[in-house]
């Protein structure tokens, strides 16, 4: 059986769906293609991440829709973040916020925003979501791309459906180790950090007060996460804990309340007492930029285009940025009497695209590099790094824009407001 739509998306992971969605808002169909079983995308299990989210990727959640299905408790504010170097208190954190009522931005969970965009798209006409598919094969020609790919027996069947579709173009959104990048022919860059990062959530007896920390040690990184009190009305917090990998494996072996101790330990007693609230989850830490970002009836998204250490925070931000940039440069081919997929607007998406995130991917592996070695020579480089920011507030001031996204630049976004998204 063969089936068409305008766009074909590989991975509906936050960014493929809200893609689809984007799409669809656009008058453009799309068919998104995810390997995971419908029951788990419409209810993901927590996977501990808690997604940073700048100002302008709440104003484009908000424009899908998605935003609204967050319960209130679902969306934190960051208002401050302090950076530490080296053991907290040696020489004083880089205070870093927008100076007035505005918050740094908000925090919410990965799985309640995989959750609210796969109800959205569920429910957008012009959105079909083909789950537990399997793709065996993609290709592309001059005027299409096609897949196919295996669906499981349907209900109160055993026999599986093997499926072509085809598109005028296909998008990859399938993670950083995207299978889809690799068959269209596309390399990447992979830098291996050769480290792994822990994160779940802890409850603490003092409030956080909306503050962020990141704390360079010299062994381990730790973050510490603002996040909405718990559901017992104790304050809560995310906790990210980069290690070597024995280290990180030796972490993860400790009993919940030998963990919480080391944590504890590790940020001096700040927040009080600590308890871990769930699982812990575990990620090897691997950068990824693709050598392109567009082919002939191909483009990437998400982490498939730049998977980002998460230090600064900027993965999801960055793919709704690209779901931002792919659209409007589809929508303004159709304007020019272009079909979908054309060359003209793939290489106009991947050059702005490309431009906006190659100095972010640079800029968070330095950092990165710089913040964990314990050297003599880097360890005096990066307090100079710090000392600078805090005397000289331009410098401060570009960095809070990093990690807010321009304030007010977008039409949902109001200046004036202490948390826009409310
Ligand atoms: C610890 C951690 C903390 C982070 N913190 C932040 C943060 O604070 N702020 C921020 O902006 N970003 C953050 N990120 C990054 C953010 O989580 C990612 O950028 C985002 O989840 C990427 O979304 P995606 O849809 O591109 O990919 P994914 O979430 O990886 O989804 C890919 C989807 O594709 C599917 N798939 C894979 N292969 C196939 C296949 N062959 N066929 C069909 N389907 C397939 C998968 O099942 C999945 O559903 C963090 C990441 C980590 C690891």
């Amino acid at each position: 059986m063969t089936s068409r739509s305008d766009v074909l998306i590989v991975g509906a992971g936050p960014a493929g769906l809200s893609l689809a969605i984007a799409l669809a808002q656009a008058g453009f169909s799309a068919t998104v293609v995810e390997q995971q079983p419908g029951a788990a995308l419409a209810d993901p299990a927590p996977d501990g991440r808690e997604i940073a989210l700048t100002h302008p990727s709440v104003a484009t959640l908000q424009r899908l829709g998605t935003w609204a299905g967050l319960q209130a408790h679902e969306r934190g504010t960051i208002r401050e973040a302090q950076v530490h170097d080296g053991p907290l208190g040696r020489h004083g954190p880089l205070r870093l916020h927008t100076g007035g009522a505005q918050a740094l931005g908000a925090i919410v969970s990965n799985h309640a925003l995989r959750r609210t965009a796969h109800a959205v798209a569920a429910r957008t006409a012009g959105v079909h979501i083909l789950a537990g598919a399997q793709v065996n094969r993609v290709a592309t020609t001059a005027d299409h791309a096609e897949l196919d790919c295996t669906l499981g027996p349907a209900e109160g069947t055993t026999a599986s459906q093997t499926l072509r579709l085809q598109a005028p173009l296909l998008v990859a959104a399938d993670s950083r180790f995207s299978a889809t990048r690799r068959q269209l022919g596309i390399g990447a860059d992979i830098t291996d950090f050769g480290r792994t990062v822990i994160v779940c959530r802890m409850r603490h007896a003092q409030p956080h007060g909306g503050t962020a920390h990141e704390c360079f040690g010299y062994a381990r990184t730790l973050a510490i996460l603002p996040l909405p009190d718990a559901a017992d009305g104790r304050a809560a917090c995310s906790v990210v804990v980069t290690a070597g990998a024995a280290d990180a494996a030796a972490l993860m072996a400790l009993p919940p309340g030998a963990f919480a101790g080391e944590v504890q330990a590790q940020f001096q007693q700040r927040l009080g007492a600590m308890e871990l609230e769930g699982e812990r989850h575990a990620y090897p830490l691997v950068g990824v930029y693709a050598r392109r970002f567009a082919g002939p009836r191909c483009a990437l998204l998400g982490d498939a285009a730049v998977g980002m250490h998460p230090v600064t925070a900027h993965g999801f931000n960055l793919g709704l940025a690209g779901v931002e940039r792919l659209v409007a440069a589809l929508v303004a081919g159709r304007h020019q009497g272009h079909d979908t997929g054309h060359t003209a607007a793939l290489a106009r998406y991947a050059s702005e695209h490309h431009r906006h995130a190659w100095p972010m991917y640079q800029g968070t592996n330095a950092i990165v590099r710089l913040y964990t070695d314990a050297r003599p020579v880097p360890r005096l480089l990066r307090q100079g790094v710090l000392q600078l920011a805090r005397r000289l507030p331009p410098l401060r001031a570009a960095i809070v824009g990093q990690l807010t996204g321009p304030l007010g630049a977008s039409p949902h976004a109001h200046r004036s407001a202490l948390r826009p998204w409310d």
